[in-house]
């Protein structure tokens, strides 16, 4: 069986594939209302939020547009936090519709240091929002968010949070935290397949949407929360297979129960990291911020992480991910979020080993136990 590893999609379990399998009902008939107020309901739980959530269809990048378009005029002063290719992405979409963006950039492998958030904010007053990456799936780093939001909300500004490949994973408290927007995507965390993205949305932001003049259509909240108080409808026809697919995860997820996911998380970060530590590799990440949901690895000096994938999938059939923008090509990124144990990580260390010892024997027999 192949071993997909990468961060998002990931593997979904048999009960949430069995559930896409189910005839289309109409979309907007009593029985689909029912199941989408239910899977709204649930994803606020573990979101840990009492804001409004819209499901929209869409991958995460749409999540990040809509939450962009539906607080924000042309003009706006924006910060954009980047620790890599997501964070960039964020203050891309917010360029696009005509933002003024402040990128706030920090070394790759590095959390954002709220200190100098908090300098850029106090030099800077004109700045209305601040975009951040919790989880930068490119980098294999979480931010210190608790401490961000504390920042942040010292000089009252919106928080907009992309939290795509850390929610459902990781502890994201997103009311206590006092994220205004926070994100996530299907096929993440969640074991469901790709097409759909989470939005939650705060007071603070409903009143910046009331202000917010950027084009929006597909995307608009105000359309999305009128026709969610009709019974659990969508303003456009969503991904209803999808939708099943998510309510049958979410009842997989509360069986375990969220302090039991965030916990099996960290543990498998941790197993992740030794593992590969001693298979003599290094780290991208700063490891006290190192990801639980996704590691992003060195490979050994002379190794090309393309090849070392080619091998790995065509002879392990573990499949793994690459490096995205300035890291495409010189690191690789195994992803272990959402349908994961120990079983799977032991799989993917020992098959990392054999390939190493394959393509790079010397390095391979001098760090290898
Ligand atoms: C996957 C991911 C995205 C993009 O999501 P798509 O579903 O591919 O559009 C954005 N941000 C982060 C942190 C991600 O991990």
């Amino acid at each position: 069986m192949v071993e997909l590893r990468i961060p998002g999609p990931t593997p979904c379990p048999p009960e949430v594939l069995q559930a896409m399998t189910k005839q289309m009902i109409d979309h907007r008939g009593k029985e689909f209302g029912q199941i989408f107020t239910d899977v709204t309901d649930k994803l606020k739980q573990l979101f840990q939020t009492k804001n409004d959530l819209f499901i929209l269809t869409g991958s995460g990048t749409g999540g990040m547009e809509a939450a962009v378009v539906n607080t924000l005029s042309p003009g706006d002063r924006v910060l954009a936090v980047s620790i890599g290719a997501f964070g960039d992405r964020f203050a891309n979409i917010a360029k696009a519709f005509g933002a003024d963006v402040v990128p706030l950039q920090f070394e790759l492998g590095k959390p954002a240091d709220p200190d100098v958030i908090r300098r850029t904010l106090r030099e800077d007053a004109a700045i209305k929002a601040v975009l951040v990456t919790h989880n930068e799936t490119s980098t294999g780093v979480t931010n210190d968010l608790a401490a961000i939001s504390k920042v942040v909300k010292e000089f009252d500004k919106l928080l907009m949070v992309d939290a795509i490949s850390s929610l459902g994973s990781l502890d994201l408290p997103v009311d206590e935290w006092h994220c205004d927007v926070a994100i996530s995507g299907s096929q993440k965390g969640w074991m469901v397949p790709p097409g759909l993205t989470m939005v939650s949305f705060s007071q603070e932001a409903w009143r910046a949407h009331a202000q917010a003049k950027m084009p929006r259509f597909y995307w608009d909240f105000t359309q999305a929360k009128n026709f969610l108080a009709r019974g659990g409808q969508t303003p456009w026809t969503p991904a209803v297979a999808t939708v099943y697919a998510f309510s049958a995860a979410l009842n997989i997820l509360a069986e375990e129960g969220l302090p039991n996911i965030v916990a099996r998380h960290a543990r498998i970060g941790k197993k992740v990291r030794n593992g590969v530590k001693a298979l003599g590799l290094k780290l991208l990440a700063d490891e006290k911020y190192a990801s639980n949901t996704v590691t992003a690895v060195w490979p050994p000096e002379g190794v090309d992480p393309g090849n070392l994938r080619r091998v790995l999938r065509e002879k392990h059939q573990v499949v793994l991910a690459g490096g995205q923008g300035k890291l495409d090509g010189k690191i690789f990124r195994i992803g272990h979020l959402g349908w994961v144990d120990e079983a799977n990580i032991e799989r993917v260390l020992l098959c990392l080993k054999l390939t190493l010892e394959e393509i790079a024997p010397v390095k391979a027999q001098q760090t290898v136990k």
